[in-house]
């Protein structure tokens, strides 16, 4: 069952032809066989992400990008929270401080791939270092035209070295941010969420769709495709998600390592 949008190689990204309210093969269906789905999909997650750790063999990075309100974070708390923490990282990227960027783009992401065995999220990534950067004029266009290059080059190597890369894009409409930018005035305990950065952005919507668009266009290869998932539905996203994720790990199918015991052999003493 496909519930998101797989950017194929070499696709031209439209975001206005995919629709962020679309409930895939649920519309229709009642809230209960949402929910087995869901747990189902919890638990083989859960398993899936167990045989990985133990392996110790491969990595796997997902790159978490949106707009703001978009869900990175109820993501993170409701499809990665209930993962084995022993084995899972998230890395959360805000702009640069000084000593990051005294050095190229890509060397604080670099810093924070997965270790073999463990599964890393990117709470923002090296992809903002062509939309911010790009849609706010931080570097000139002969300098982040480039990075789309590097970016290939870059994940290309990590696969290459062991580790599979899996890119989300949560895709909310402008009315969906507003609503939910309004409740974080609107409500008390939304507000320590309030930041007034997010209107600078939202007033530049256009331009860093169009650069979403160019970015995953420009970057959504066969070993690290970009996924894009319709969030303005909570629920819907983390089924989404996890939908993903399963899949991944399914096809990497992570096994335990050889017992190097005899256990018929070994007696726990008294
Ligand atoms: P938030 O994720 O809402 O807490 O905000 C993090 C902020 O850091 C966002 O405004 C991002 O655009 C910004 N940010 C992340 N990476 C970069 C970067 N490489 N250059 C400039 N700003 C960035
Ligand atoms: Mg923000």
């Amino acid at each position: 069952m496909k519930l998101a949008h797989r950017v194929d190689p070499g696709e031209k990204v439209r975001l206005a032809d995919i629709d962020p309210d679309d409930k895939g093969p649920f519309s229709g269906k009642n809230d209960s066989s949402v929910e087995k789905h869901v747990t189902d999909l919890e638990m083989r997650l859960s398993a899936l992400q167990e045989r990985l750790y133990a392996e110790q063999r491969r990595g796997v990075l997902v790159v978490l990008q949106a707009m703001d309100t978009a869900g990175k974070d109820g993501v993170l708390r409701k499809v990665v929270g209930p993962l084995d923490s022993r084995g899972v990282d998230v890395a959360t990227f805000k702009a640069p401080n000084t000593e990051e960027l005294a050095h190229d783009y890509l060397w604080r992401c670099h810093a924070k791939t997965p270790r073999r065995g463990d599964m890393v999220f990117f709470n923002r990534s090296h992809y903002e270092d062509v939309l911010v950067v790009r849609v706010m004029g931080l570097q000139p266009k002969s300098v982040w035209r480039k990075r789309f290059d590097h970016i290939n080059d870059f994940e290309r190597m990590l696969t290459d070295e062991g580790t599979r890369i899996v890119k989300i894009y949560l895709h909310i409409s402008k009315d969906e941010q507003k609503k939910r930018l309004q409740e974080r005035l609107d409500e008390p305990d939304k507000r320590w969420k309030w930041d007034s950065k997010d209107l600078e952005a939202r007033g530049r919507w256009d331009d860093y769709i169009e650069a979403y668009e160019e970015a995953m266009t420009r970057t959504s290869t066969g070993h690290a495709p970009w996924w894009v998932v319709p969030a303005n539905r909570k629920w819907y996203r983390d089924v989404c998600v996890a939908k993903i994720l399963v899949d991944l790990l399914e096809d990497m199918a992570p096994d335990y390592p050889k017992v190097t015991i005899d256990p018929e052999k070994v007696k726990v003493p008294d």
